[in-house]
């Protein structure tokens, strides 16, 4: 999401360093407006159910692509009822239990994923926002390298069970391509590079 305009007040934007990044910011007197474009929140799933594990494919998605439940956090909601409340619209199913898995980056898309997982019972239908939806024993579980793979990634390694990453153009397996923070990058520039 990039304003041209400011939202408060129509003037246009300009570039400004600030808080150690170059931001668009309103420049009028008594406005002050700064698009500081901070990642939003995203609630993801890893939804057992009947022992098993539930992926999703999106409508919008290829055929072969299945994915965690995932949708936006609302406002004035905690995130665990949240998640659950997103399993419910999307899938039909009912929420026993919730724990957090961890928080995953998504800069491809500007996004913080909080990743639970999530116990389940009931009888899935889905909304019309899903087109399909598959169960995997966890143990045959590959992984896709990026957002919401690398917690199911560390729910399978957390319970013992083999991680497997594969590429997703190519079907290929690949290694966890998870690289060590480098935390000598704090405190510099906040312009990283990516
Ligand atoms: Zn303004």
């Amino acid at each position: 999401m990039q304003y041209r305009f400011c939202p408060q007040c129509g003037a246009p934007l300009e570039v400004l360093p600030l808080s150690g990044r170059e931001r668009h910011a309103c420049v009028q007197q008594e406005c002050g407006f700064v698009h500081w474009n901070n990642p939003l929140p995203v609630l993801a799933a890893v939804v057992e159910y009947q022992d098993k594990l539930l992926l999703a494919r999106n409508a919008a998605w290829p055929e072969t692509m299945f994915a965690l439940v995932t949708g936006f956090l609302e406002r004035d909601e905690p995130p665990e009822l949240g998640v659950a409340r997103e399993l419910k619209e999307e899938t039909n199913l009912d929420t026993e239990s919730v724990s957090l898995i961890g928080v995953y980056e998504f800069m491809r898309k500007n996004e913080l994923i909080i990743a639970y997982h999530v116990k389940a019972t009931g009888t899935v239908a889905l909304s019309e926002e899903l087109a399909d939806y598959k169960l995997v024993a966890p143990e045959d579980v590959r992984v896709w390298s990026a957002g919401t793979g690398f917690a199911v990634a560390d729910w399978l390694a957390a319970r013992g069970y083999p991680v497997r990453f594969f590429d997703r153009q190519t079907g290929a397996d690949i290694p966890d391509p998870r690289r060590p923070h480098d935390f000598s990058l704090v405190g510099g520039s906040l312009q990283y590079r990516w």
